[in-house]
């Protein structure tokens, strides 16, 4: 294959959501595989939807996932006198005509099947011209009455409309501007695209987009229509299914290299069973042929699964990068005392990594060995507090007994712990429970004993004064 060359052509009138970024990702993997150009075409001839606030936050959310275009941004409304040139193109090769009927928004297109039901298409060019000198008019298509027209798709194969079912289309208003169909193929003409990889909710324009190409007598690109994604009830993902966009799941704390694993596997497949796949793997085994007929069914857990997977194999440091800023904005802890701790952070980080699926879930298992205070969520408090004088009694006398301990390390808190209980006659878990929520908030953690050491003597007591004030509170008002 030559070198292909795709694009991406959002329309700036939301953020990026998760089937835009997927027809994102797919063409950047195409291009990145093909050694192509991955082009960023922001479609905002629609003024009044569009905004540059969104296209900001498009291209932010474009970086974040590591998908910035080799060309671009252009902008489509840039290209405007372009689209009229070759509207007129399709005037002068006898493919287009002039218009004079109800020329308003809101005329039933579907009247013009066939031609134009007021003779516009049938006007010798002397009187067309004669009449556009006073009367305003559209340019439409003048679409072959009888035939197909077709086109050989690289996911569904070969895809074909009777022309009878489609109208002469209006390709530019009587104002000048162009429909959308073929601003479309203006632009692609223009920069040259070998492959449109996009949603099939455009499988309907392109049979349009093909006329207008045969008429200018250009080459049509290879298309690719995608199926689209649906959330867990079988309908279309949108809003409804809650978080759909990229930002939405970038808050919730997903790394950008799960979302890009996730969206992959989205109505594609390496046509084996491997799920956890890196950017340079994915390059490696895309291919068009392989993106699946059928709609793709949105799966929150799976995309925390896969995250989770990206979180434990993340190291210390690339997740300190994440976490300790989030610390300091969100989690009250002080940023020269995170920094001095540093060597702790690191090796908080990699004790409690295996397990949090999204990074928030990472931020609450980190923040308890930094924080001055913490919370403790209902789960716990209902699990393993749920006698608060019993489990302020335990943790006061192990308080007394940690306080003594000099050597603060796993193997000798162990056995001071384990001796504590079988002393007050109880299995070494009723201690361990009351005093995993009293040091993390939460119900679960890593070995216990391993989250003492990392925590220090100071802080563990702190925590465990912390915990039993709280309890005492508790059994008060029980
Ligand atoms: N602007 C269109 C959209 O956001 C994409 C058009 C295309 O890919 O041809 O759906």
């Amino acid at each position: 294959m030559s070198r292909p060359r795709v694009r991406f052509a959002p329309s700036p009138t939301g953020h990026l959501h998760v089937g835009g970024a997927r027809t994102a990702l797919f063409n950047w993997l195409f291009a990145r595989k093909e050694d192509g150009t991955f082009v960023l075409r922001i479609e905002d001839t629609d003024r009044e939807r569009s905004s540059d606030e969104m296209t900001r936050s498009i291209l932010s959310a474009l970086e974040w996932l590591g998908m910035e275009p080799d060309e671009g941004p252009f902008h489509q409304a840039d290209g405007l006198e372009r689209h009229q040139r070759d509207a007129r193109r399709l005037l002068e090769a006898g493919a287009a005509y002039r218009c004079f009927c109800d020329v308003s928004e809101g005329a039933d297109q579907e009247a013009f099947r066939g031609g134009c039901p007021g003779g516009c298409r049938e006007l010798d060019e002397e009187d067309s011209a004669a009449r556009a000198r006073a009367e305003p008019y559209a340019l439409r298509l003048a679409v072959p009455r009888s035939g197909e027209t077709a086109w050989e798709d690289a996911v569904q194969g070969r895809v074909s409309f009777d022309n009878e079912s489609i109208e002469d289309f209006v390709v530019l208003r009587s104002d000048g501007t162009p429909l959308y169909n073929m601003a479309v193929v203006s632009d692609d003409v223009e920069m040259e695209i070998t492959h449109v990889i996009r949603g099939d909710d455009h499988v309907s324009n392109t049979p349009k987009q093909c006329l207008i190409y045969e008429a200018l007598d250009e080459e049509q690109p290879t298309f690719a229509h995608v199926p689209m994604i649906l959330g867990p009830d079988g309908k279309r993902l949108s809003k409804r299914h809650g978080a759909a966009s990229v930002e939405a799941f970038r808050e919730r704390g997903i790394l950008p290299s799960a979302m890009v694993n996730f969206l992959a596997l989205l109505g594609w497949s390496p046509g084996d069973d491997r799920e956890i796949m890196d950017r340079e793997e994915l390059i490696e085994a895309f291919s068009l042929d392989r993106i699946l007929t059928k709609s793709a069914v949105f799966d929150t857990d799976k995309l925390e699964w896969i995250n989770g997977q990206y979180i434990a194999g993340s190291s210390a440091e690339e997740l300190a990068g994440i976490v300790a800023p989030r610390l300091v904005e969100e989690g009250g802890v002080g940023h020269e005392e995170l920094d001095g701790d540093r060597p702790r952070l690191l090796r908080v980080l990699e004790a409690v990594k295996d397990r949090p699926r999204t990074v928030d879930a990472l931020l609450q298992q980190t923040r308890p060995f930094f924080a001055d205070r913490i919370e403790y969520t209902d789960e716990a408090v209902e699990r393993f507090w749920a006698d608060p004088g019993e489990a302020a009694d335990h943790l006061q006398a192990l308080r007394g007994c940690f306080e003594e301990i000099d050597e603060w390390e796993p193997d000798t808190l162990e056995q001071e712990l384990r001796a504590l209980a079988d002393e007050r006659g109880v299995g070494a878990g009723t201690v361990i429970h009351p005093l995993r929520v009293a040091l993390m908030g939460v119900a679960v953690s890593p070995g216990i004993f391993r989250v003492l050491e990392l925590m220090e003597k100071e802080r563990t007591l702190t925590r465990i004064d912390q915990a039993v004030e709280r309890l005492e509170e508790m059994a008060a008002t029980a």
